[in-house]
């Protein structure tokens, strides 16, 4: 084609989302496909982006766009706004990814003054053609010519009211040409201008608007939260009218090829007779179950059926589409895999391969550690007696807890301070959109399940109850009232249950999900649970990366077992030296003479082999992976200040403070650090304070001791923090082997554990070679390994600038949450590939935050990790990114 910039829709397809964006994309596809499509030309998202860069079109595209005109009008028969039977268009935007009601879109521009009049004489329907012209107006004022939005709607109301008509189906001619009368002087009145009366300037207009919705507000906020980048630009597809509000033999309606809640088969959607395009979606009027249209046009529902079915295996996934009715005839007007929820991410999956439709590592690429986290999150407990305050649509499943809140201002507010909170609106559009993410729940008065609250809830994973008819909302008045008059009042707190579609008031108790049931407990059930348990262990036999838990206690290394962890990665032994023991680690602190600290010490043994033997026994058979004493010295004792100001008080009151008080304070003295993260800690303590790493070893021996002696298998090894120098390494490994070699020879068994390191320094990482002959393993501290790569404090980051770095895109994600490949990451690949090279069987492992991330575990993936140790409530996600990661599904591409 000769064009650069524009495409007719038989010109493009499916693969070419990122010229003709999703939307126009799937146009071609159907076109090509032979479903029937209004024909219509797609603008290339290169043209938005010279728009974006020099804030003009490129040159060309006025002719281009003449050019496509005019051969859309020949193969029609009919011109744009030609005054006896006009050809209307609809501008519609549409991006690389989805971004549902984000941008703008203009229907039935080339309305005029006299097109209008051959349209009404044409189609034999003077009501509809007014009412067409009213909604061009109104579009085109808003979106083009910036007019407030709430002066047209203040005239439509103001007019159905004195008519005491429920809806604008009340409005007949007379009404309408008043209304338009009445626009078009607001229009003027607001800009200076006419409504424009040329069709083509219109068209233009409208393509440079939809240009412009790239960059609008709830756009913007809307591409930071799913991660789309901003450089992107939309699409803008031209497409011939076809008219939902042509009459009751007409409507529009969106469709689901299956339930996108639960994704049970079937035809799900909502229909709206004698409506036009955003009806549906608004929820200014309440839709009708897609169902009803089979009684409505048997006809038209069986042709609808069989193209969803058509679409399904084509695009071999769950559709969503968006349809016309017009007198009749059936016009499919786009669709794109549709979005869903967690629970019917999973089944759709499961369902998809059963039918040999998909392979499972495409199954493993459509679900993630997020969606199925989702499904771990609690519900409401059997909701006993209480009586709903509402009923509505279930729109997005779980279960949420908040405070009401009917304004979005409040409602993000509230959440900055912490509060959860349940947005109440009567419907949302795209403005609300700051409040739908700051809410935990989202209740709306009207509209269906595919009303813009059920979309982008399900979009956002959020709670949401759409459609609660029988609660009678005040947002000025800041309270709703439920069917028995209950009145709930801004800030009071409910429930909302977004599986059963019910809201109570109060807070309802909750119990974990049944996915979380089967976590624990192994117990498959049919539904989401089969489903989820399938994709597991499927991700078991497809991940190369073993996965372990970072747990301290026996409990938890049961939990971890049940969670499918393959043995400890990190157990840390601080929590066996706090509580009723910390007057113990005081003792050793303050010990004065060898005898002192050989007395403390002994007292500290036998707790800490029972804890071993404890965890050895949860974790019988598997790794379980023990890192000597890591944190400084002065968390075991007081605070300075406390301290301090005790014994100012002690003093203040004439009395002599008890010596031993004296004692420990002057030990917060000596042992008090400027920058304690960087201080007397990790293997420094090893090397410092005698006795401890012999104690704690020995602890560990006598542990394995007791559990070989109970018949056991324990699989202790030995891991030593914070080491910089291979020296560290060297001199506390040799008093580790003299321990349990004293161990082994006093029970008469040979106890030999394996000892590694960490890697959690720059340095280490740097020297990796000449660490990892001395190393059973690594593992990496991907925490302190950024903290230290950066050179910045965590905590103090986070309560200081991490937020505005974040805010002004200095940082796109805290390196924190998901590893800095670039940084972070260069070190741990050149860690890898030198301890391999001088150590080519060193195991190697992650046992920082980031080995429960997905983006993280994909990196891990790549640069040779063979284990990962995340705290247990992160394993079963873990589980399913390390095998999404071996299947090669790129995780960035896939969050959105
Ligand atoms: P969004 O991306 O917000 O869904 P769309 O471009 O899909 O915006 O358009 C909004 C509404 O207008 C949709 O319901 C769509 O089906 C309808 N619509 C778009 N183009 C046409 C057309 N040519 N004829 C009839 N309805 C249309
Ligand atoms: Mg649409
Ligand atoms: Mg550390």
């Amino acid at each position: 084609m000769a064009g650069a910039y524009v495409y007719d829709f038989s010109e493009g397809s499916r693969e070419q989302a990122a010229l003709l964006g999703g939307k126009g994309a799937n146009l071609a596809e159907m076109t090509r496909l032979g479903l029937p499509v209004p024909p219509g030309f797609t603008i290339g998202t290169d043209a938005c982006r010279v728009f974006l860069r020099t804030g003009a079109p490129p040159a060309e595209l006025e002719g281009e766009i003449a050019d496509h005109l005019a051969r859309l009008e020949a193969s029609i028969g009919r011109s744009l706004g030609r005054p006896d039977d006009p050809l209307l268009v609809s501008v519609r935007s549409g991006a690389r990814f989805s971004m549902p009601g984000m941008m703008d879109t203009i229907l039935d521009v080339g309305l005029n003054d006299a097109s209008v009049l051959g349209l009404a004489k044409a189609r034999g329907r003077e009501r509809f053609a007014w009412d067409s012209y009213r909604r061009l107006v109104q579009m085109y004022g808003t979106t083009v010519l910036g007019v407030n939005p709430a002066r047209f709607e203040d005239v439509l109301t103001r007019r159905r009211l004195r008519l005491g008509a429920a809806d604008d189906l009340g409005l007949d001619v007379r009404e309408l040409t008043g209304i338009v009368d009445e626009f078009r002087a607001i229009v003027r009145e607001d800009t200076g201008e006419e409504f424009p009366q040329d069709p083509r300037e219109q068209l233009a207009g409208a393509v440079l608007a939809v240009f412009r919705s790239w960059n609008g507000e709830r756009a913007r906020v809307y591409r930071r939260r799913e991660h789309i980048p901003d450089d992107l630009g939309t699409a803008v597809t031209v497409q011939a009218m076809v008219f939902g509000n042509s009459g009751p033999d007409s409507g529009t309606g969106v469709a689901f090829t299956r339930d996108p809640g639960t994704g049970r088969a079937g035809v799900y959607g909502d229909y709206l007779p004698d409506a036009q395009g955003e009806d549906v979606v608004s929820g200014v009027r309440d839709a009708l179950p897609l169902q009803a249209l089979e009684g409505l046009d048997p006809a038209a529902y069986a042709r609808l059926t069989e193209y969803l079915r058509q679409l399904e295996s084509h695009y071999r996934d769950l559709c969503d589409v968006e349809f016309t009715i017009e007198r009749g005839r059936l016009w499919i007007l786009q669709t794109r895999v549709g979005k869903r929820t967690a629970e019917a991410a999973f089944r759709i999956g499961c369902a998809l391969v059963d039918e040999g439709t998909i392979t499972w590592s495409e199954a493993l690429s459509r679900v993630d550690g997020g969606q199925l986290d989702q499904l771990t999150f609690p519900r409401f407990d059997a909701h006993g007696d209480a009586a709903p305050l509402a009923h509505g649509i279930p729109a997005s499943p779980g279960a949420a807890v908040g405070a009401v809140v009917f304004e979005v201002a409040e409602a993000t507010r509230r959440a900055a301070a912490g509060e959860r909170v349940v947005l109440v609106r009567h419907e949302t559009s795209p403005d609300d959109l700051p409040g739908m993410i700051a809410a935990e729940a989202v209740v709306t008065g009207r509209g269906g399940k595919t009303s813009h609250a059920a979309v982008v809830a399900r979009g956002m994973g959020k709670v949401c109850v759409c459609g609660a008819a029988d609660l009678d909302i005040d947002i000025e008045g800041g309270r709703c009232t439920g069917a028995d008059g209950t009145v709930v009042e801004a800030g009071d707190v409910v429930s909302v249950d977004g599986t059963a579609g019910t809201v109570y008031v109060g807070a309802l108790p909750l119990v974990p999900s049944a996915v979380t049931r089967y976590l624990e407990t192994g117990a498959r059930s049919a539904g989401v649970v089969e489903a989820v348990a399938r994709f597991l262990d499927r991700a078991d036999q497809v991940r190369r990366l073993q996965v372990m838990a970072n747990a301290d206690t026996a409990e938890d290394a049961a939990r971890a077992r049940r969670f499918g962890a393959r043995g400890i990665g990190l157990c840390r032994t601080e929590h066996m030296f706090l509580g009723a023991r910390r007057p113990l680690v005081e003792d050793l602190i303050l010990a004065r003479t060898d005898a002192d600290r050989r007395h403390a010490l002994d007292a500290l043994l036998p707790l800490q082999r029972e804890d071993f033997t404890d965890i050895l026994a949860a974790m019988d058979g598997l790794p379980v992976t023990i890192r000597l004493l890591d944190p400084p010295l002065h968390e075991f004792l007081p605070d300075h200040t406390d301290s301090a100001v005790r014994l100012a008080r002690m003093r203040a009151m004439g009395r002599e403070p008890a010596p031993h008080d004296v004692h420990v304070h002057e030990a917060i003295e000596r042992l008090h650090e400027a920058n304690p993260m960087l201080g007397l800690r990790g293997v420094r303590l090893a090397l410092t304070v005698p006795g401890l790493v012999a104690t704690q070893v020995r602890a560990i021996g006598e542990a394995v001791v007791a559990r070989l002696r109970a018949g056991g298998d324990p699989r202790a090894e030995i891991m030593i923090p914070l080491v910089a120098t291979v020296e560290e390494l060297r001199v506390v490994r040799e008093e580790v082997e003299r321990v349990l070699d004293e161990v082994g020879r006093a029970a008469g068994l040979p106890v030999r554990c394996p000892v590694g390191t960490m890697i959690e320094l720059p340095r280490a990482a740097l020297t990796a070679g000449s660490i990892a002959p001395t190393a059973d393993f690594f593992s990496f501290g991907t925490n302190d390994l950024t903290q230290t790569t950066w050179g910045l404090s965590r905590d103090d980051a986070e309560a200081s600038f991490l937020a505005a770095y974040l805010e002004r895109g200095i940082l796109a994600v805290s390196p924190f949450e998901s590893i800095d490949r670039d940084g972070v990451g260069r070190l741990v690949r050149l860690a890898v590939d030198e301890g391999r090279r001088a150590r080519p069987d060193l195991r190697i492992g992650v046992c920082g935050e980031h080995a429960g991330d997905p983006a993280s575990i994909h990196f891990f993936h790549e640069v040779g990790v063979d284990y990962l140790s995340c705290s247990p409530f992160r394993l079963p996600s873990a589980r399913l990114e390390a095998a999404r990661a071996a299947a090669g599904t790129d995780a960035e591409a896939d969050s959105r």
